[in-house]
């Protein structure tokens, strides 16, 4: 064996396969009873293509990661669309110029309107904190509307912060659109997996050069003399290439300090008929859950009855029953993660990659162009 892999997710299976075809005899492995780390799909008891851990939607402006990804999968043709729950009023999110008028009505929304494309230009997107801090009166009138209708009260059920107390790439995310777009991504390159994610997981794994063992810890099997600065596999030296895509901190037993997480728990329910005629709500003001997902709005999945989810953004506190979805982005954890980072540099050729191991905000396209870069750099070392 040449590589080591920890974690079957995109991070992962990337890696693997690309290592893989360089060569290398790649062994991975993947804590779960499956690949495909969060993004892993199947079908339910009803029949229904569902995303075991939350909504997963394809979207990337990177062409390399669009062609690498359709080496695996062919897509269905689906851009995004999600509404707000306001109070029972429905209005496209994010807040764009469609928004403006169904929210202050055709007169006054045109008068808005003309504020901020004079402002800010037509096409432009707009971070909620910085839509704030307009010194216009009607600037202002709208950005307290989206401030509190949309991001106020969801931002503190998914983080039990405010937005100014996340961190501002988290709600910049989401910027207010000046224009009449009303998809969720404006990326060039949009879609869902025509067969479900997992199928991509199963033909990026399939390959000679890489073996695969699920419900495997790699806790049970990797040791560190810290040192001589040498990696055991199975108590015996390891001298190959070690990437590592899950949490660090719980990898070594949190000796520098746990870092935290936000989990959700999901709800799962089926309906004889469809649910909510939308891919996903969001309840922006009202209930516990922060959106609901229709799923055979996303796949496209032609079904009778219909299966959703709803999210509830919990504490991460028990690695047994929850999974870290989110990192909690600030300072002082970043500065806790370097700590971890600064353990494993000396090991030389041990990588870390991923939403966990990296405490990152990545989503699946940039997690993939992460995973094709370092492999190319594994490769020529
Ligand atoms: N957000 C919000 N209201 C919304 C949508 C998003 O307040 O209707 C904020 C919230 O803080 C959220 C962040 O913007 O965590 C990023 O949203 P995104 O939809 O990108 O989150 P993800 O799908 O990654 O959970």
């Amino acid at each position: 064996m040449d590589a080591l892999i920890i974690g079957a997710g995109f991070a992962g299976a990337v890696t693997a396969r690309q290592l893989a075809e360089k060569g290398c005899k790649v062994t991975v492995l993947e804590k779960r009873n499956h690949i495909g780390g969060n993004c892993y799909d199947e079908y339910d008891e009803y029949g229904v293509l569902v995303h075991r851990y939350g909504p997963h939607i394809f979207h990337t402006n990177i062409k390399e990661v669009y062609d690498y990804l359709s080496r695996f999968t062919e897509w269905y043709n689906y851009s995004h669309e999600v509404v707000g729950n306001v109070y029972g009023k429905i209005i496209p999110i994010p807040f764009n110029l469609n928004t403006l008028n169904i929210v202050f009505g055709e007169e006054k929304g045109e008068k808005l309107k003309k504020e901020l494309v004079d402002v800010y230009g037509m096409g432009a997107r707009v971070p909620i904190l910085e839509l704030r801090k307009s010194k216009s009166e009607g600037i202002k009138e709208i950005a307290e509307y989206v401030y509190e209708n949309i991001f106020l009260k969801y931002t503190m059920k998914q983080w039990e912060q405010s937005p100014e107390e996340v961190d501002q790439s988290v709600t910049a995310r989401v910027p207010v659109l000046i224009s009449y777009d009303n998809r969720y991504f404006q990326d060039k390159y949009q879609g869902m997996p025509l067969d479900g994610y997992t199928p991509i997981f199963e033909k990026m794994l399939s390959h000679e050069n890489i073996t695969v063992e699920t419900s495997v810890d790699a806790k049970e099997r990797l040791s560190f003399d810290f040192d001589t600065k040498k990696v055991y596999y199975n108590g015996v030296e390891f001298n190959g290439t070690v990437v590592f895509t899950g949490a660090i901190d719980e990898f070594f037993d949190c000796k520098c300090g746990k870092l935290p997480y936000r989990s959700l728990k999901f709800e799962f329910e089926h309906y004889d008929r469809d649910y909510q005629g939308h891919g996903v709500v969001n309840y922006t003001v009202t209930e516990d859950y922060t959106r609901i997902t229709e799923f055979k709005y996303l796949t496209g999945q032609k079904i009778q009855g219909s299966t959703i989810i709803k999210e509830y953004p919990q504490k991460y506190t028990d690695s047994k029953t929850q999974v870290p979805y989110y990192a909690i982005l600030s300072d002082e954890n970043r500065a806790l993660h370097q700590k971890y980072a600064d353990l494993v540099a000396p090991f030389g050729n041990f990588y870390l990659l991923g939403r966990l191991a990296e405490y990152k905000y990545y989503n699946i396209d940039g997690i993939v162009k992460a995973a094709l870069d370092l492999s190319r750099r594994i490769a020529e070392d």
